[in-house]
């Protein structure tokens, strides 16, 4: 059969890296459960070991499961590579491995997950990476933030947990204009909602623990290298443009090209850290991936649903959801995300603080819990818990004060979630 047609979307999140195993016949892609991998030769052996052939040394630097977790992300996302690590958190901490030095700047959205947050604001120090904190909503707060060491610019595209939809194609412009990459965390929105490479990311980021994997059952991460930042040309960032003394001289840039980040993120940072992600967990995201599409499309509609019920309820004071009408992201959701705003959003109970204790354990259906993206309905009230960390004013500019409840919609039957909710809500 031939097909002058590209593969649609839901074909590559079936297919996408992965064929049948040439040894066995399996469909299904193989756990390669191993450590290390027998080498043909010593002369076999050097070569991997000076990059100038691929294949598998070890499988802290890489694993014929996880390489097809990473293509197939990589293809859905439209980037040149990816690279998969233990989680969400491990995938910003190498992609900043291999962009910054002591002393360096990077910009960061305040309205981000609170755990990227703190990593910014508390780990990063100790590396003297200093973040310097931005305003997803004024995209000319980034631009005003610009010194001559600044050397990323990192956003959300749906903003976790404020419901915030960001003006990507703004951001990137301004990025552009400073000559460093954009980093869009895409783990809400997911590719299936929102392809951030088409408005002008130059690295995608994704907890794959969430929406992607989808079941709430294994931690992972990855990293999307999507080809379009000229490093070689920007001469700012060594790792990438300068020879690397761990592989006799070569420049990563230059021998790898458009994958040039993405290989300089696994053989330096990955190698060098280890914070790689076990085979195990990248077949199970992997098959949470196939059904992707399916997914997010029922997730979206639940979401809706339950939005719209809750704006009519007289124990809220508000939704901050998308999807709704009448949400200040419509529009900017609108381009984004056309087929849906996602299932994460916040609510405002009248009764404050108290209340959101009381509802998270009055749920039956909802599981009170920390994490988003799963098949299941969860529910958590921030102040009391993700973002006790924080002080009252990040709180307030994360989109999670007191009287704030966050619900991710699972794909359940929706009247059975809105019918969870209603029992509950009487009983505050
Ligand atoms: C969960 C999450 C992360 C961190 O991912 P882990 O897999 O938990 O390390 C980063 N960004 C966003 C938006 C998240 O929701």
């Amino acid at each position: 059969m031939t097909q002058d047609r590209e593969p649609g979307f839901d074909t590559l999140a079936v297919h996408a890296g992965a064929a049948p195993d040439p040894a066995t016949g399996a469909r299904a892609t193989p756990i390669y459960q191993t450590a290390a991998y027998v080498f043909d030769n010593v002369d076999h052996a050097a070569a991997l070991f000076n990059l100038e052939t691929f294949g598998n040394i070890y499988t802290r630097i890489m694993n014929p499961t996880e390489a097809v977790l990473e293509e197939r992300v990589a293809a859905l996302e439209g980037g040149t590579a990816g690279l998969a690590v233990a989680s969400g958190h491990a995938a910003q901490y190498v992609t900043f491995h291999t962009l910054m030095s002591p002393g360096d700047e990077f910009i960061a959205a305040r309205q981000l997950y609170g755990g990227s947050i703190n990593q910014f604001n508390q780990s990063f120090k100790k590396s003297d990476w200093r973040v310097v904190w931005a305003d997803a909503d004024d995209p000319s707060s980034f631009e005003a933030a610009v010194t001559d060491k600044t050397k990323a610019i990192f956003i959300e595209s749906l903003a976790n947990p404020g419901g915030v939809v960001t003006d990507i194609e703004a951001i990137g412009k301004i990025a552009k204009s400073a000559g460093v990459p954009l980093i869009v965390d895409n783990t809400l929105a997911t590719p299936y909602l929102c392809r951030p490479i088409e408005h002008g990311a130059d690295i995608i980021i994704h907890s794959l623990t969430k929406f992607l994997g989808g079941h709430g059952t294994s931690l992972g991460g990855i990293l999307i290298d999507c080809g379009t930042f000229d490093w070689l040309a920007s001469g700012r960032f060594p790792t990438l443009s300068e020879p690397c003394e761990s592989y006799h001289g070569i420049r990563m840039a230059e021998t790898f090209g458009d994958f040039g980040f993405a290989i300089a993120a696994r053989v330096l940072a990955l190698r060098d850290l280890g914070p790689c992600i076990s085979p195990f967990n990248a077949f199970l995201l992997l098959t949470g991936i196939e059904t992707l599409s399916l997914r997010m499309r029922r997730h979206c509609d639940n979401a809706l649903a339950v939005a719209q019920w809750l704006e009519g309820h007289d124990k809220i004071a508000w939704v901050n959801y998308a999807g709704l009408e009448g949400s200040r992201y419509r529009e900017l959701a609108k381009k984004y995300c056309p087929k849906g705003a996602g299932a994460v959003f916040t609510f405002g109970l009248k009764g404050g603080f108290d209340a959101g204790v009381k509802l998270v354990e009055s749920v039956q259906i909802f599981s009170h819990l920390a994490n988003i993206g799963d098949t299941k309905s969860l529910i958590i009230h921030p102040a009391s818990t993700t973002h006790r960390q924080l002080t009252d004013e990040q709180r307030a500019a994360a989109g999670a004060g007191d009287d704030v409840v966050r619900l991710s919609i699972g794909i359940e039957d929706k009247d059975d979630i809105i019918g969870d909710l209603e029992q509950a809500f009487a009983q505050l």
